[in-house]
């Protein structure tokens, strides 16, 4: 048993089971055996690869889509570049080099970074060197000024809450501790205005066993984000797995490049759940904000040239290198890897309009009496 699954037994012996967010939240921040805060977790040596893992193209790409959205809203000079839960720093690092050939204002303006652990704030820092970025672990940090800003695979990372329907109405699904085992349990039926029944998708004719999730601290985030860019400017393109409603379990653990059980590895595993976007709209709507998206990643990556730049980059000397390219763009944008699950959407301040990259969503709005269009097969 892990030193944290001990504390887990601990903690749930002293307080009775535990919250599925709290127990992620713990599995993945823990001060000293949390995921996130003791091991050196990904790339490909670790146990998932990300997307900017996977290729400086991914930064240059956004970090091009940035530049655009900058002069977009007037080319402000006194503006922040902000990223939420930078992992190794690779994507930080990679939009720094390219918004230093192309954007000297967003090159030259404070880079925020939201990060909870101290192990990632280190390797954040040696990664961005000699730049020095600003470190906050609360939103309410960052000064009042337009931001143009990047959430890749952060959203997935907050923990989530689940309710079970059971016996014709939804139960708080918790995790409890049995003769050293973990295991869900269903708790007490949720109260009339809990959070978890406010959600615009919950489903219609929910059958017993049914799961919806709700994760209260994406939600806070999301709120103070969409408030700062309502009120300041700027955009946020967050990154993340994605499903079109609220139904369903979600989370998964993931350790060496596996699928992995959510109650065993405590510490040792990484565990996310799927981003719900419509709730993500929903939020910045309430906040004056308006959340563009989601497409899917591959076609965001194509209709804002990724093709374009791998041409510009290939080297007919070096064929070896341009398959390595080829490869890496295919991971990025075909849709049987991680051009279709994940998503890309853009936090911006209410108006209209679709930016490059989401031009498609225009189309569809256009065709938006045909019910066959789905915004999520757009791959
Ligand atoms: N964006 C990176 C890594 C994503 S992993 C990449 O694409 O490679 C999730 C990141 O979010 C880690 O850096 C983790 O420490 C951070 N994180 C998780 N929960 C957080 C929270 N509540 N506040 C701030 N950072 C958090």
């Amino acid at each position: 048993m892990t030193q944290l699954a001990d504390w887990l037994h601990r903690e749930i012996a002293a307080n009775g089971p535990m919250p599925v967010s709290d127990y992620m939240t713990h599995c993945l921040l823990h001060e000293a055996h949390g995921y996130y805060t003791s091991t050196p977790v990904f790339g490909a040596e670790g146990d998932f690869i990300t997307a900017p893992e996977i290729s400086q193209l991914f930064g240059e790409m956004l970090a091009a889509f940035h530049t655009h959205l900058h002069q977009l809203f007037g080319a402000p000079t006194d503006c922040l570049t902000f990223e939420a839960g930078p992992g190794r720093g690779t994507l930080a690092k990679d939009m720094r080099t390219a918004y230093r050939a192309i954007a000297p204002h967003l090159h030259q303006a404070p880079c925020y970074l939201l990060e909870a652990s101290p192990q990632f704030q280190q390797a954040q820092a040696a990664a961005l060197a000699p730049d020095v970025p600003t470190f906050i672990t609360d939103l309410s940090d960052l000064p009042a000024k337009p931001l143009f800003g990047v959430a890749n695979e952060f959203f997935d990372a907050l923990g989530v809450n689940q309710a079970i329907y059971h016996q014709g109405t939804w139960h708080e699904r918790l995790i409890h501790s049995q003769e050293g085992q973990f295991a869900f349990m269903i708790g007490a039926p949720l109260q009339d205005g809990h959070p978890m029944r406010q959600s615009s998708n919950l489903p219609p004719a929910p059958e017993e066993g049914d799961i919806i999730e709700h994760s209260p601290h994406g939600e806070a985030i999301m709120t103070q984000l969409s408030t700062h860019i309502a009120y300041q400017g700027g955009g946020i393109l967050i990154i993340d797995y994605g499903k079109p409603d609220n139904q369903g379990d979600s989370l998964q653990a993931v350790k060496d490049h596996k699928p992995a059980d959510i109650l065993s590895y405590q510490g040792e595993a990484d565990i996310t759940h799927w981003v719900d976007f419509a709730r993500l709209s929903q939020i910045a709507h309430q906040c004056g904000a308006r959340l563009i998206g989601p497409v899917a990643q591959g076609r965001f990556l194509q209709d804002v040239g990724i093709g374009t730049r791998a041409e510009a980059l290939r080297d007919p000397a070096n064929p070896a290198g341009d398959r390595a390219l080829l490869a890496a763009i295919d991971r990025l944008v075909s849709p049987a890897q991680m051009g279709h699950a994940f998503k890309v959407a853009l936090l911006v301040p209410d108006g209209e309009g679709f930016p490059p990259g989401f031009a498609s969503l225009e189309d569809a709005s256009l065709e938006d009496a045909n019910p066959e269009n789905d915004k999520f097969e757009s791959a």
